[in-house]
């Protein structure tokens, strides 16, 4: 079981199963309905949890909400807090249509606060942050591996939010002192105020996971600074942190109709209203997680097309697959987790049993059950329930050897039939 890291900048090995694997996906910052783009860590990091759960690994997946955040007090002076309830309810709602299900904890900053304080502590005490001011701020400086995981030269880091208090350019705030206009703060030792973004993850992910833990998945777009502070905060308290970075490639919104039609779709409400959830799972399946992912109508489209090829399967008769099937289906997914080449293969499978098996792992298992038999075969149903009707119990048996042939299993209901695809 192997997938590439970018701190390792190639394929790393993961433990034997049972692990314990635990994994840590950045979150949304709460202010508005969660953008499509925002889905992909989540669905990504949640089938991922399922495929090594499904291979004997005990996982624990953590997805954090920031809800304490200057994007908040811009979008809602006055009523920041109100605004980042609503937001996450938003976006729990969103991709809770997903039906995967497989997060453990959405912890969220705004209650780790203690934890956040205390990791603050801990950091001035070994000297390597700094208050100024009712600020906070980490030494870059004297961080002789800072810069690994982004790559960046030690002395050559890109400033960050300028700010002639720090005594670096290269230092990222912890602590920010409230200001008139942010309306909420928390006491600490430094006075009122909140705390920066990169710490709150930090924080988070050691309160659920501990001091050291497997994977930590998010956007390609956070690997510096965000990704690179908190591994700094935490390498700094001589903690492991995370072994694998796993950063998914950026959703981009392409193709030729884009600007007419799929102007206004670009939340994860409004494309799950427009392409419902198979048609959105089967287009994040299409590209590998580390690469960029085009969004146009186009894409969509052709992921409702696969969607369609794939019920098709079901409407017609199973058709046995080689005993080596799923081991090539694994292989696969073991191996970085490529989900097109997963796609690939089950684009060829006519065996009922083994895809659904597989549509299983990306929560798509309802292709195969909201199937809708065939005209012909339903007709065949209806001249069955008929023969029973008058007892013509030779007749009625004959019928459903018939139906059984065409691929699909009639199951009485009171007075009505059911077609299912035979397994
Ligand atoms: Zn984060």
């Amino acid at each position: 079981m192997r997938l590439s890291s970018t701190l390792a900048r190639g394929l790393v090995e993961l433990p034997e199963p049972p692990g314990p694997i635990g994994m840590y996906f950045c979150g949304p910052t709460v202010y508005a309905r969660a953008h499509i783009g925002n889905a992909r860590p989540y669905v990504v990091g949640s089938w991922y949890a399922r495929w090594l759960r499904l291979r004997g690994y005990e996982v624990t997946l953590v997805h954090n909400i920031t809800d304490v955040n200057d994007k908040i007090y811009e979008a809602a002076p006055g009523e920041s807090a109100e605004r980042a309830r609503q937001a996450t309810e938003w976006y729990l709602e969103d991709v809770a249509r997903f039906g995967l299900d497989e997060v453990d904890h959405y912890p969220k900053a705004t209650e780790t606060i203690p934890e956040i304080v205390r990791f603050i502590s801990d950091l001035i005490e070994r000297d390597v942050a700094y208050e100024v001011e009712g600020d906070v701020y980490f030494r870059v400086a004297g961080q002789s591996d800072y810069g690994r995981l982004s790559g960046q030269k030690p002395d050559q880091v890109e400033e960050q939010e300028p700010n002639a208090r720090k005594e670096d350019p290269r230092d990222f705030v912890l602590w920010k002192a409230n200001k008139p206009e942010e309306d909420t703060w928390w006491d600490s030792p430094w006075g009122r105020g909140r705390p920066g973004w990169h710490i709150e993850c930090s924080a988070m992910a050691e309160k659920l996971l501990g001091p050291s833990f497997e994977i930590h998945g998010g956007g390609l777009d956070l690997v510096f600074p965000h990704h690179e502070n908190e591994l700094a905060q935490s390498s700094a308290l001589g903690h492991d942190f995370a072994r694998i970075w796993m950063h998914n490639g950026m959703l981009r919104f392409t193709g030729e109709k884009m600007s007419k039609s799929v102007g206004n779709v670009e939340t994860i409400q409004e494309v799950l209203e427009k392409w419902g959830r198979e048609t959105t799972l089967l287009f994040f399946l299409t590209a590998h997680w580390h690469s960029p992912i085009d969004f146009s109508d186009e894409r969509m489209e052709s992921a409702q097309a696969r969607a369609d090829g794939l019920r098709e399967v079901f409407r017609n008769p199973s058709q046995g697959a080689p005993a080596e099937s799923w081991d090539r289906f694994e292989q696969i997914l073991d191996d970085d987790f490529s989900t097109p080449g997963a796609l690939a293969i089950m684009h060829e499978w006519r065996d009922h049993q083994l895809l659904r098996r597989a549509l299983e792992v990306f929560g798509l298992a309802s292709l195969a059950e909201d199937s809708v038999a065939p005209a012909e075969v339903d007709e065949l149903a209806r001249r069955r329930q008929e023969a029973r009707a008058a007892r013509d119990f030779a007749a009625s048996d004959r019928l459903r050897g018939e139906i059984e042939a065409a691929g699909w299993e009639v199951r009485d209901e009171a007075d009505a039939y059911r077609l299912v695809p035979k397994a």
